[in-house]
């Protein structure tokens, strides 16, 4: 028999004080939001509710777009955000120890002093929190070149939900004793246990960055100037974002707020960038791979970037997404196909889209990591139909046995979708970790699986 609530609050608000604990009514967010301040806190708080069955969620920035920190029921929300300190960073080893709670900008700003890098680049950087990036394995602007963020987490702490601490701040890159706990953390979604502390691998601060846009006749010549550039720019490849004709003429349309650098007309557009450590060396080699690749007939037309405003100004246009939503009513997909399957999935997509009335069909995204956003939708809200446009992309990604969720995770917004991407035994097998780890199912309880889902297996 689970207590009553204002019983639970009340030991709760013994171990975390008044301030502790506020009761903030918000859409969609958890009405109690309990804000630890230590790991001992965190442990605390989870023997606490799992003594009481209390479900919790983890909250980070909540800037995640899988709706991974709803309130589906009557969780109380488990805020990191009072746990904020960057608590070490190590220039010999090239590692920072964090609280979860720290916002990415901060880390990231805090290793650029160090002349290091801390790879990981998102929109959200200035709200969302590392222990929620690692909570969701979070993608972004740098994982052509240095992986999503499960690949640069060398430790991890994590409180387990009977209160269990499991320290592990390993600041090693090789550590190959028995199965790798980490990693059944991260991107777990706060699922399987709370992410108090990370220590990050960071990487020498580049000093060198170039940049371009240019312009591809089809597909097949994408394709082949990213194997090109990957194997010609001696591993400084680290952009290879990809727009179509629909995205890139909307953004850099007249009436827009962007120039277009490159004419319309095209079938692709690129934003290609290295960013290495020799100023000069880099811009001569980043300038004759391009040419090469122009005289080989793989690029049509290319602007080179030649300051910070100019690259900045590619940039816009490529995460110029916001505008999108003033078509109508649209969804935007993030899916995963290898890159020898896009073309076909593009054009299954398109034709189905296109026996829509007065469909929006629109793509782009990181072809260098096979990640492929896609905006569908309605200009006529009457016309616009969810469940529709869902079956009909997450059905194409079936077929084409790409990922449903590509960077963004699973949480509620596609949880109905992960067995298209997941076999039966690797879903008994998620489900049989959930519940050994979390019998009670009190943490982020209906996140990636339902409740049912978890009880029944
Ligand atoms: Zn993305």
């Amino acid at each position: 028999m689970a207590e009553s609530t204002a019983g639970v609050l009340a030991q709760l608000r013994e171990v975390l004080g008044e301030s502790g604990v506020r009761d903030t009514p918000d859409d969609n967010l958890p009405d109690i939001i309990l804000k630890p301040e230590t790991t001992e806190q965190v442990s605390q708080v989870l023997k606490i509710c799992s003594a009481a069955q209390q479900a919790l969620v983890p909250l980070g920035g909540k800037t995640g777009l899988a709706n991974g920190h709803f309130q589906t029921g009557s969780e109380f929300g488990l805020s990191l955000e009072r746990m904020n300190a960057i608590e070490e960073i190590d220039p010999h080893n090239r590692t920072m120890t964090v609280q979860a709670g720290c916002i990415l900008q901060v880390a990231t700003e805090a290793a650029e002093e160090q002349g290091l890098l801390l790879p990981l680049d998102l929109g959200a950087r200035g709200s969302a929190t590392v222990g929620g990036n690692v909570a969701t394995n979070a993608g972004g602007n740098m994982v052509i070149r240095y992986g999503m963020t499960r690949d640069m987490v060398l430790g991890l702490e994590v409180v387990l939900a009977d209160g269990t601490v499991v320290t592990n701040l390993n600041k090693l890159l090789k550590n190959n004793t028995g199965y790798d706990l980490r990693q059944w953390f991260i991107g777990a979604e706060g699922t399987l246990g709370v992410i108090t502390r990370v220590v990050f691998r960071l990487r020498p601060q580049p000093k060198s960055q170039n940049t371009a846009l240019l312009a591809v006749d089809k597909f097949a010549d994408v394709a082949a100037l990213l194997h090109r550039l990957d194997s010609q720019t001696a591993g400084t490849l680290s952009a290879f974002e990809v727009m179509w004709p629909e995205f890139y003429e909307f953004v850099t349309r007249e009436e827009g707020m962007h120039k277009a650098p490159l004419p319309h007309g095209s079938a692709h557009y690129v934003l290609v960038e290295t960013q290495g450590s020799e100023p000069e060396a880099d811009a001569e080699r980043f300038e004759n791979v391009l040419s090469d690749a122009m005289e080989a007939g793989l690029i049509a037309d290319a602007v080179l970037t030649h300051s910070q405003a100019e690259r900045n100004a590619l940039w816009e246009i490529r995460d110029d997404v916001l505008g999108f939503f003033s078509l109508g009513p649209i969804v935007p997909f993030d899916i995963s196909v290898t890159i020898d399957q896009m073309e076909p999935f593009v054009e299954d997509i398109r034709s189905a889209a296109a026996r829509l009335d007065d469909s929006i069909c629109v793509f782009f995204g990181h072809l260098g990591d096979s990640n492929l956003h896609v905006i569908l939708g309605n200009r006529e809200p009457a016309n616009f139909d969810y469940e529709a446009i869902q079956e009909l992309l997450y059905g194409t990604v079936e077929k084409y046995q790409g990922s449903v969720s590509a960077e963004h995770g699973i949480g509620l917004s596609k949880r109905d979708q992960l067995h298209r991407s997941r076999s039966d035994a690797e879903l008994q097998l998620m489900v049989g970790l959930k519940q050994m780890l979390d019998p009670q199912n009190i943490l982020n309880p209906n996140k990636i699986f339902t409740a049912a889902q978890i009880a029944s297996a």
